[in-house]
């Protein structure tokens, strides 16, 4: 008789995955320069990174990270608690609270974990926890990690969100948003969520991950974009997207600080940030502060692309960020448009549940400030073919 391997109910899982359009593979990218990449041979564009400044490659940051390299290694071998706190982590700090002018930051392995520990550490038992439903999973993941409640609000509904206040009657409230939801590209309602949360002495935790370095007039983020960074009682974000480098941070009151230091399980048990990627963050920040077209000539792309997919009648979702979806809805059907994309030239995969409900799969394209108006144009010519052959 055959018997089932140990591990025959996973790939009976993955079958069913395949059989619904939900599985995903790895896909193999080399040689990439600046924006393009080749897949199986083939030269690529990509439209679908967080690399939204094109930092990443800049020959500043690959400077400042090799000097970094040479003067103090590779890795940190050790937590920031015991032996792992160096002059590029407290630097990185100073720098990100000045940048944010906050009182001071503490540095996480990732911008996943520093929600993880913000909200594991900060929230206790009594406490509600209220999100916004397109929250980052992070998010999400951070919330149900302890036992308190746990409140979700339709997107943006602030009558809603006022509601579940209202019925908050033990201990704290905590309101958690992104502040560019990452799948749709949309901004959340900073203004009107300080003002919900100063009425029912609630904490705002906002998540910049999509907002540092892009929003606001010194590129400091949504919050500074609605003239709000005063209020915001818990910033979040992360060094991987348009700083171009990797980690993530939270920054705030001097207090807070020193309680995550000592309650946040994620940043006492992992291992410091390499030294060289410190070195090339605080690189990046300089860049910002500095280079002003920088920012200037992203926004540039960001209206040629959107102009261009609204004129050919691409199902865009209207919005005013570096991250333009195109909504298929159905699952197959937004793959077979990825397959003929990657055809054409362009990687912008398919994304699908559980990233976005089910039956709201989309193509995400993410326009970066290294992406030249050839490359914009020919992604926006390739996309009317598209809609002429579903037509
Ligand atoms: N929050 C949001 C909104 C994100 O989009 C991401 C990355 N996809 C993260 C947090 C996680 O950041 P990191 O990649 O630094 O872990």
């Amino acid at each position: 008789m055959k018997t089932m391997s140990k591990f025959g109910w996973m790939t009976e899982e993955l079958t069913r995955l395949k059989g619904q359009n939900l599985y995903r593979k790895l896909r193999l990218l080399e040689d990439i320069k600046g924006t393009e990449a080749t897949i199986d041979g083939r030269k690529v564009t990509l439209f679908c990174g967080n690399d939204y400044l094109g930092l990443s490659q800049h020959p500043g940051l690959i400077e400042a990270a090799k000097q970094a390299l040479e003067t103090s290694g590779v890795g940190t071998g050790s937590a920031r608690l015991i032996s792992g706190t160096q002059k590029w982590h407290t630097a990185l700090e100073d720098r990100i609270a000045c940048f944010l002018g906050k009182e001071r930051a503490l540095l996480f392995s990732s911008g996943y974990l520093a929600n993880l520990g913000v909200l594991s550490a900060l929230t206790q038992s009594g406490d509600t926890v209220i999100l916004d439903k397109l929250s980052h999973a992070s998010l999400i993941d951070a919330a149900r990690l302890a036992d308190k409640t746990v409140r979700v609000y339709p997107h943006k509904n602030l009558d809603y969100l006022e509601k579940i206040l209202k019925g908050a009657k033990t201990g704290r409230s905590w309101i958690v948003t992104d502040s560019i939801f990452s799948m749709d590209g949309d901004l959340a309602p900073l203004a009107d969520l300080v003002e919900l949360k100063n009425r029912y002495g609630a904490y705002l935790v906002i998540d910049e991950a999509h907002g540092t370095g892009i929003f606001g007039e010194s590129g400091r983020g949504v919050a500074e974009h609605f003239h709000v960074s005063n209020e915001i009682d818990i910033h979040v974000g992360t060094l991987s997207k348009a700083i171009g480098s990797f980690g993530g941070f939270v920054a705030g009151q001097s207090e807070l600080i020193d309680y995550l230091v000592n309650f946040a399980r994620p940043f006492i048990f992992e291992t410091a940030l390499p030294p060289s990627i410190c070195a090339a963050s605080i690189k990046a920040f300089d860049l910002i502060e500095e280079q002003l077209d920088f920012r200037k000539c992203l926004w540039q792309n960001i209206k040629m692309l959107r102009k261009g997919l609204g004129e050919i009648g691409a199902p865009l979702l209207e919005g005013e960020s570096p991250i333009v979806p195109v909504i298929f809805g159905d699952e197959k059907k937004t793959l077979k448009a990825a397959e003929f994309l990657l055809k054409e030239g362009f990687l912008i995969p398919a994304v699908r549940y559980p990233t976005v409900p089910k039956g709201k799969a989309r193509l995400r394209i993410t326009v970066s400030r290294v992406h030249s108006d050839d490359q914009i144009n020919r992604l926006i010519k390739t996309f009317k073919r598209l809609s002429s052959l579903a037509d």
